[in-house]
């Protein structure tokens, strides 16, 4: 089973989401559990916690479906301490709202060390962030996302994600969402046929399939290893219909959520159904 949806709307409270994305088709969705431009946020109140369940009972969404996403001010691994800090205290609160909503995974940006640290460094203090959160919260998978590598950014390899992880305490509690768009600015080929099955092999050999906890699925404005990142429409950038098509069509890729993060909304109904249909041909 492929669990398919845009990253919806949460505006008026989260317990909308799930409603945003049925009226899509979608059998997944993501979201953002507060404003992802602000550093703090209400907490969720009771009220809102429990329509968002009962809306996401209703319309069949299971936490493995869901991937909400963290904010873009957190960066945890910031080079300066005081910065550190209030980056791991809204990524806390970031677990904690996922663990509220009853879910299972949070997806999030690994780090940046701004050229003021090396990378490995930046590397090791982005897992001690993962480690000290998953020590203050339960049950959610704190999930890293491949980045394009623009700039400075790091994540952009599968060695670098590798190496986070070996340094999160608790592998049962960390994992990987690849974004597609992402993956392909940063150099891996999911366009080729042969490049695609070269990248899960990569993955598969470097990181585990196993931490393969859900997937961005976004067309790129780009070019392979362009490091810019830009993502299109589904099959209207370089990766183009094919990649989505062995994408849909892949086994390996099953029973994880699967988010559009694709610029026109406007298409995002017609994006789920052209991705399900791939999955006939
Ligand atoms: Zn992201
Ligand atoms: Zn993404």
């Amino acid at each position: 089973m492929k669990y398919v949806g845009p990253h919806v709307s949460a505006a008026g409270g989260v317990e909308n989401a799930p409603v945003n994305a049925h009226k899509l088709g979608a059998k997944g969705f993501g979201l953002f559990t507060k404003n992802q431009r602000q550093w703090k946020a209400k907490p969720l109140s009771d009220e809102h916690i429990r329509k968002f369940k009962q809306n996401c009972e209703q319309y069949g969404y299971a936490p493995h479906q869901i991937l909400p996403h963290d904010s873009y001010l957190i960066n945890l691994g910031h080079p300066d301490k005081a910065q550190l800090q209030k980056s791991r205290e809204a990524f806390f609160d970031e677990m904690k709202r996922t663990e509220q909503l009853g879910l299972d995974r949070l997806n999030f940006h690994p780090g940046n060390p701004l050229k003021k640290i090396s990378d490995e460094a930046c590397l090791k203090t982005i897992a001690e962030s993962v480690n000290l959160a998953l020590d203050r919260t339960k049950g959610v998978i704190a999930v890293i996302e491949n980045t394009a590598g623009q700039g400075t950014d790091l994540g952009y390899s599968f060695e670098q994600l590798r190496f986070i992880i070996d340094h999160v305490e608790d592998k049962n509690r960390v994992g990987v969402c690849v974004d597609t768009a992402h993956g392909f600015a940063a150099g891996y080929d999911f366009a080729s046929d042969h490049g695609y099955e070269r990248v899960w092999q990569d993955f598969d050999q470097i990181i585990g399939l196993h931490y393969l906890k859900g997937m961005h699925l976004n067309d790129s404005k780009k070019e392979l290893g362009s490091r810019v990142d830009r993502h299109n429409s589904i099959g209207k950038g370089y990766l183009g219909e094919e990649a989505f098509k062995r994408i849909m069509q892949d086994e390996r890729l099953n029973g994880i959520p699967m988010i559009l993060e694709t610029p026109d909304k406007q298409l995002w109904a017609r994006e789920v159904e052209l991705l399900y249909g791939f999955m006939n041909e």
